[in-house]
């Protein structure tokens, strides 16, 4: 109504907060969407401590409200002006970005949202070249576990170290956070990241992403398992391990079983060539430790089968029944060495390490598969 009879949309109280930032702190999505129409402007820092309605979003963790002042930074001119890159890395009055703050204050939703629309996992407080805290160094500071795994498997450094020297891991045994600490060890595994040849693998479906980001939690969460065992921390399994896995095996026909583990069904295709596989082999194709900076070639990655390099993957298509008569015969084949790969007893199928099994079923299956495995991820 105030918008109506022409109110400034970005009228200032005493500490020159808009009301879209107060729309942001109190989750009002539709007023922040109401003022956003009205023109209000994005790009206003408070006085209190050099926030914008963005670091508002994300410090009281309203990820509707992010979301919409993102889209809405997309679509203005400051992304033609500003760049859209250095809004959503800007930095308040301390010098910490809208990434830092949720991260601090425990907000894992608002930190995948930030980091996928191209937040500096490594941003330090102290700026460019000076020492200060990372993102990671906040969480676990806050004891979020969640917000861990989602800056690691981003590819957050446990080694960067903020002004007083300390490392993420450090920060987390002082404020008690065991089962963060235990992850920030750099003596644990390393996590799986995120693969930085699927960043450019150009467009990712929504779909896709969402199942192979699902892969890489799941793969993540199981080295968790093997890092807290013997600890305090150990987790509750989750409901759908194993037995959903099993389950998930006998309902699917063989024809969509995928041709590299045999254990998991097929939910990823590479666009132009068809060749499908499962999720987490798809990761293992892709995925990478944490590349060293120095050695890192980022070369596309090729398609297991026939090695055309990936343009795209997409979510696979189930098959029709006159398409699953052409593979009747692999079908078979692929019949046989299951059953064998079960008898073998393998278990391991969950970590992605299990793709190390590759070379011994070189050239079986319906493709050849690749005899060299640079690609994949070494133990
Ligand atoms: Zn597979
Ligand atoms: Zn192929």
């Amino acid at each position: 109504m105030l918008l109506d009879r022409s109110v400034n949309p970005d009228l200032l109280n005493r500490h020159k907060q808009t009301p879209l930032m107060m729309a942001a702190m109190h989750g009002k999505i539709s007023c922040v969407q109401k003022l956003i129409q009205a023109g209000a402007n994005i790009l206003m820092f408070d006085s209190l401590y050099g926030r914008t309605c963005l670091h508002y979003a994300a410090y009281y963790g309203h990820s509707d409200c992010l979301q919409a002042i993102l889209s809405a930074a997309q679509s203005s001119h400051v992304a033609a002006s500003w760049g859209y890159a250095r809004f959503v890395n800007i930095r308040d009055g301390k010098g910490a970005t809208p990434l830092h703050l949720a991260a601090r204050q425990r907000r894992p939703e608002c930190v995948h949202i930030l980091l996928d629309n191209g937040a500096l996992v490594c941003a330090s407080t102290g700026g460019y070249g000076f020492p200060g805290s990372t993102p990671l160094h906040l969480a676990a500071r806050g004891g979020s576990l969640d917000c861990i795994r989602e800056l690691l498997a981003w590819g957050a450094d446990r080694l960067q170290r903020d002004a007083s020297g300390r490392i993420p891991h450090t920060v987390a045994l002082k404020h008690k956070h065991g089962a963060c600490a235990a992850l920030l060890n750099p003596l644990s595994a390393e996590p799986l990241v995120w693969p930085s040849p699927l960043k450019f693998i150009s467009e990712l479906n929504a779909e896709a992403k969402a199942l192979l980001e699902q892969a890489l939690m799941d793969a993540n969460r199981e080295r968790e398992k093997s890092i807290l065992k013997g600890t305090a921390y150990s987790q509750p399994s989750p409901s759908h391990s194993d037995a959903g896995i099993y389950d998930n095996i006998s309902e699917a026909s063989d024809t969509e079983l995928c041709c590299i583990c045999f254990d998991q069904v097929c939910t990823i295709e590479v666009q132009d060539c068809g060749h499908q596989m499962c999720a987490q082999c798809t990761l293992a194709l892709c995925c990478h430790n944490k590349p060293n900076p120095t050695t890192a070639c980022l070369t596309a990655p090729v398609c297991p089968f026939c090695r055309s390099s990936i343009a795209q993957l997409v979510v696979a298509k189930v098959k029709t029944d006159n398409e699953a008569e052409h593979d009747i015969n692999s079908s078979i084949l692929r019949r046989s060495i299951k059953s064998r790969n079960f008898s073998e007893g393998s278990s391991s199928f969950k970590s992605l390490s299990a793709v190390g099994s590759f070379g011994k079923m070189g050239g079986r299956g319906s493709g050849r598969i690749a005899a060299d495995n640079e690609w994949v991820d070494k133990p």
